[in-house]
Order: structure tokens, then sequence, then C-alpha cells
């Protein structure tokens, strides 16, 4: 029996997808330890893994509100924090590590302390990949700005200092690259499959592409209308009022079904007499929904974009962030779906009629969603951290 330990930040998007794995290994006689933070305790102990908080070693969750924007977009900023995580959990998790011995550790590619000890303490290390994986042919792909590449350069200096303090820690890294980026020898799991990943080829072996993993149908959602329109900005960016009002203005004369989730930055009460076919929520059982769609209007974050796939539903994609933007690209690149140019209401029109009157886009998207059934998801991400067990 072995024992394997995950690492992952406090994101739902990032844990989601371990936890089928996670029961898929328990169920085949293995005991996990989840290190993560208390939001995720429910869902990671119901996979019957040991979970273990993080909480009051995590430096982002203390950060002032004006601080938090800088992560993600503030190189030596992020490197800070990560390091100071690192540092933070050092202690605890060094020796719980020499106390359980564990036959291997599976961490998210941002959960990056978790590869750090598994290099300090010479650990079978494998990474969880809920993005695309990266390397320079599919960034190009992915079009990342050359502004993020120079903005990396110029941060370098400060960034060696802190990997300095880890150095004197006793932990293997040379520079940031290190932890932050896999390399050809990274066992890696990517939850995408091998036609959506961008170049795929190009990534070695040790690259399992298993699929996302996506919820099946519980709830019916009643479709009134021939034709059914999704709009959502996801559960993080979605304080976008004028985007929702603009919707409304686009179809409240047509006769399509609308359906908008809204988050709950916005209040709800702003969308006072509504026409009868567009209903306004907080929030709705996406897959419901997804699967009855005839169109998506998405912010394009991956797990959004891979259910809207799953259920073979093409995309009008407005990406607010640049991971966002890599995924519109790579949709835009196998025709699943178009970009947004313009949000007033005609150009909102224009666009969700452009993708539901081609049949071409839908055609793509079912291309697209034969991939993903291919891939066998969990049970293939646990024979590869299996296989790294072995070693
Ligand atoms: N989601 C949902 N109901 C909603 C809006 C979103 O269940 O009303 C789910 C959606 O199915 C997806 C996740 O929230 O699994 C959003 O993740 P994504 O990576 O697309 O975007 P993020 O919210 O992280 O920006």
């Amino acid at each position: 029996m072995g024992k394997i330990v995950f690492f992952c930040i406090p994101a739902h998007g990032h844990t989601n997808p371990t936890l089928g794995v996670v029961r898929e290994l328990i169920e085949r006689g293995h005991e996990v330890w989840y290190y993560s933070y208390n939001m995720l305790k429910e869902k990671i102990e119901a996979t019957g893994a040991k979970f273990v908080p993080c909480d009051e070693y995590d430096t982002e969750l203390k950060l002032e509100p004006k601080d938090t924007a800088r992560v993600g977009k503030d190189l030596a900023f992020s490197t800070k924090l990560l390091v100071d995580t690192t540092l933070a959990l050092d202690d605890m998790v060094c020796k719980d590590m020499e106390r359980l011995q564990p036959d291997c550790i599976v961490a998210d590619s941002m959960a990056v302390w978790g590869k750090a000890v598994a290099l300090k303490l010479g650990i079978p290390f494998v990474s969880s990949t809920t993005t695309f994986a990266f390397n320079k042919y599919s960034a190009k792909i992915m079009k990342q700005s050359i502004g993020e590449l120079f903005g990396m350069i110029f941060s370098m200096s400060k960034i060696q200092k802190d990997i300095k303090r880890l150095q004197d820690k006793g932990y293997p890294v040379k520079n940031v690259l290190d932890i932050i980026q896999n390399d050809e020898k990274t066992d890696t799991v990517v939850y995408t499959s091998p036609q959506f990943q961008p170049c795929a080829d190009t990534f070695s072996d040790k690259y399992a592409f298993v699929g996302p993993s996506v919820r099946t149908v519980t709830e019916q959602i009643e479709k009134t209308k021939e034709k059914l329109i999704y709009i959502s900005m996801g559960t993080v960016n979605n304080d976008m009022l004028q985007l929702y009002k603009n919707c409304i203005a686009a179809f409240k004369e047509t006769e399509y079904q609308v359906i908008m989730s809204v988050g709950n930055l916005v209040d709800i009460e702003s969308f006072e007499e509504l026409p009868e076919n567009i209903s306004v929520y907080t929030q709705v059982d996406q897959i419901a929904v997804l699967s009855q769609a005839d169109v998506f209007l998405s912010h394009c974050g991956m797990n959004s974009v891979n259910e809207s796939l799953y259920y073979e539903v093409p995309l009008v994609m407005y990406p607010q962030t640049s991971e966002q933007g890599g995924v519109a690209n790579r949709v835009l690149q196998l025709g699943a779906g178009i970009q947004l140019k313009k949000t007033t209401p005609s150009a909102i029109l224009e666009a969700i009629e452009e993708v539901m009157d081609n049949f071409s886009y839908q055609e793509n998207a079912v291309k697209i969603a034969d991939g993903f059934r291919k891939c066998t998801g969990a049970k293939a991400a646990a024979d590869k951290i299996l296989s790294v067990c072995m070693k």
C-alpha cells in the first residue's frame, strides 16, 4: 500500500480535478494525505483522504486587499509570497514528511512548496496542472504577452534574493524556474486532452494528458425556447454590471431564452423588470444549463471552457486575464468559438447569432468533446502517480 501526499492552493478550480484522482487512489488501496485549506476541508475529506490544514502558514490569505491584485501580475511580489509560504510551512511539512515517508508527492503547479519539499527531501514528485501545460511552443499559441516576459527578466535580481532564502534552508533550487516551471523531466498530470492541449506533441512522455474532470448532469432545467443562451463571467472577477445590462438590452426583443449567472458582487435587484425570456441568478448549476445550451458567453476560465466543450456548446469569448486569453486563443484556433470584440448590445447579439447560426462552431466543439471522452481521467492520473511511486 502506497502513501501519497497532495498539496494544493486555496482554489476550487485547482482542487476539483484532483478529487476523483484521490478517490481512485484510495479505492485501489493507497493512503492519501491532502495539505490544503479549511475552505476545501469538506470536499477533501469526502474523498477519504486525511486533510491537513495549511491556513495558518499561508501568506497570501493574510494579504491586505490592495496587495491581492498584485498576485500573478507582479512576478517579484508573487515569488516572494511563494517563498514566504514555503518557508512558513517548512518546519511542519518537513517533520511530517520525515515521519510519513511518502512514496510520492503530488503538487498543483502553483503550490510550489510541494515541489520544493519533494526536491529538498528527495521524494518522488508529480506535478498536477489544471490549466494548459506550458513550454516555449505552447506559449506561442497561447500568445503569452511579451510584456510579461520582460517583467520577469527585470524582476530577476529581486527574485534571486528570495531564492537565496530557500537555498539557506536546504532547498536545492538555482532559480525561480526550478520551482515555477516544469521541465521535460518532471512527471506531470495535465487535466486536458492531448487534442485540446496546444502543441501536445512537443511535450515529453513524462506528461500525461488525462482529460478534464467534468461533472455529470444531476439536475434538469427547463428549455422554454428553441435556442438557449447561457452567460457567465465565472466566480471570481464577475463584477460586470454594465456587460450584464448590455446583454439584457441585446436579447430583450428576441425569441431566445437567456440564462445569466452574475455572481454575488452584483446586486440582483439592479435588474428590475426583466423580459420574460431572460432569467438572472447569482449562481446556477452550470452543468445543468450547459447540457441544454446552444451557446455560452464566457470569460474563458479553464473549467467553464472544459465544461462547455464537454457538453458540445460553442463559445462567444470575453477573457479578462492572460490565462483566460490563452484558453480563448486555443478555442479560436480549433474553431469552436469567436471572441467578443465590443460589448455594445448590437455587437453581443451579432456575435451570439454568428455562433448559433453557423454549424461549424458546434461541429468543432463536438470534435473537442470526442477527444475529452477518449481520455480516462482519474484512472490515467492515478496510473501516472503510481508509476512514479514504483521507481
Ligand atoms: N460555476 C457554477 N455556477 C455558476 C458559475 C460558475 O457552478 O453560476 C462553476 C463552473 O461550473 C466552473 C466554475 O464555477 O466549474 C468556474 O470556474 P472557471 O475556471 O471557469 O472560472 P473562475 O470562476 O475560476 O474564474
